[in-house]
């Protein structure tokens, strides 16, 4: 074993990972990255598959990215934005605010998702108490969702997994159904290339559950992840779905949350998801693409009538008493600043429309494979789940880890990502080449075969 990998074994402990499974395997140490491609310490190559747990925008190793960190750090690497200003952070709220379009209007800059969901629930929970409207306003979000890990952020998520044992920390919030087509309750969308009458009869039917709540008005906002829920499985909702909740939210008077951690910055194919429906929340979280994938940094967008329920006199103390250390980082926003030009090229624009019909004509060599069930894609996101039975959408039991064996063989054969359950995401940066793009689907279909069996169908 490599050295540094037995110090990991020794010493760390990992997010998310069963660490007695861990320690049975020699994990793979990360050493230099170019583009999509990351170089471990013994030389193997891989492919981002997954852009770095969904953070890498434009490619690792970036000149454009990497320069302007370098030219920052040669003025100064952070100062407090605890009653100072900095010349990095200036420029990146304007140019969110700008990119966000009305009525957002103000940035609230924080660490990391987790943080950006904890200042949107505050501050959305303090707007309802002072402007009159409910004394103990509550939270509404879907099933599935998942905000991030810290207490608040976790309150307001619901995957059963992650929450059941830490439930007497955390506030209640309530849950809607999500609106997850392939196990469609109400049978209405059949998303599924094998029956062609994609989402033929849906008029939204789970949408009503979630208006009669809203109806309630006891909400402070709805929370959601706008056209796909990632960690749910990259659960992509019906078009028209998010439109038509976010004028339910209004017309109750609850605010919208969205939490545009993972599909943020062209991600899905706009800047922000939400605009796919033109719908412009009361809050816009964004945290895990805004460096370009380079460094810890989120932001917590909102309105002038929010921004506005904060002032008063000094003593009044309105203030929003809220913060990190490292808040408005001159070298996070730094990057930021680089990745937002490259993001808004027109040139790479237009490559990602590209990438995304490439992306979309590979995923479909996937549907013959019989342990493939579903195979969705929004943008350059896709999720491609894993089934026992394709035609009854039997899932495989979680002790059988498909999943996770499947992406095993992935990286042996060069591409790295990581399962949500039996769901395979991928993710490819926007710099990847149409070949590579290919060479990580392929391998994706040679791993399901491997691991799974050729049958097809
Ligand atoms: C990753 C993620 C978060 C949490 O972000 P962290 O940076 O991991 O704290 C929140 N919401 C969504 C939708 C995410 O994908």
């Amino acid at each position: 074993m490599h050295k540094l990998a037995a110090l990991d074994r020794r010493y760390v402990w990992h997010p998310f990972t069963q660490m007695r499974d861990w320690a049975k395997r020699e994990p793979i140490v990360l050493v230099r990255g170019k583009g999509a491609v990351l170089e471990d310490v013994v030389g193997k190559k891989y492919l981002d598959g997954n852009a770095s747990i969904w953070t890498n925008l434009h490619g690792h190793n970036h000149l454009q990215i990497n320069r302007a960190i370098q030219k920052q750090l040669g003025r100064v690497a952070h100062t407090s934005a605890l009653g100072l200003a900095n010349e990095p952070a200036s420029l990146l709220a304007e140019k969110l605010v700008k990119g966000a379009g009305r009525p957002l209007k103000k940035v609230f800059f924080s660490d990391d998702g987790s943080t950006a969901l904890e200042v949107a629930l505050k501050m959305a929970y303090e707007f309802t108490r002072r402007t009159g409207r409910l004394r103990a306003p509550r939270f509404l979000s879907l099933d599935g969702a998942y905000h991030g890990d810290t207490i608040g952020a976790t309150s307001l998520g619901h995957i059963d997994l992650f929450h059941k044992s830490y439930s007497n920390l955390l506030f209640k919030s309530d849950k809607v159904a999500s609106p997850a087509c392939y196990r469609c309750p109400f049978n209405r969308a059949k998303p599924q290339r094998r029956d062609a009458r994609l989402y033929a009869k849906c008029n939204h039917e789970c949408a009503t559950q979630l208006e009669q709540k809203l109806e309630r008005r006891k909400y402070a906002a709805l929370v959601v992840e706008p056209r796909v829920q990632g960690a749910a499985g990259m659960v992509m909702h019906p078009p028209g779905w998010l439109k038509r909740v976010a004028a339910a939210a209004r017309a109750s008077g609850a605010l919208l949350i969205a939490d545009e951690v993972m599909t943020g910055f062209g991600r899905t194919g706009e800047i922000f998801a939400g605009r796919k429906e033109k719908v412009t929340p009361d809050f816009l979280c964004l945290a895990k693409g805004l460096t370009g994938g380079y460094l810890p940094m989120a932001a917590t967008l909102t309105t002038q009538p929010v921004f506005d329920a904060f002032l008063g006199e000094y003593e009044e103390f309105k203030t929003f008493f809220h913060g990190h250390s490292y808040t408005g980082n001159q070298l996070g926003a730094a990057a930021a600043l680089a990745s937002w030009e490259l993001l808004t090229d027109p040139k790479a624009r237009a490559r990602r429309r590209v990438l995304e019909k490439t992306f979309g004509k590979e995923l479909e060599t996937l549907w013959d494979l019989a342990a493939v069930g579903d195979v969705r894609r929004e943008g350059l996101v896709a999720g491609v789940e894993l089934v026992a039975d394709w035609k009854t959408r039997k899932a495989f039991p979680l002790k059988a880890q498909a999943g996770i064996r499947v992406c095993e063989a992935m990286a042996r054969h060069g591409v790295l990502t990581r399962p949500i359950g039996n769901v395979v995401p991928l993710l490819p940066p926007y710099c990847i080449s149409d070949a590579q793009l290919r060479r990580m689907v392929k391998a994706l279909r040679e791993s399901v075969v491997e691991v799974l069996g050729s049958a097809r169908i």
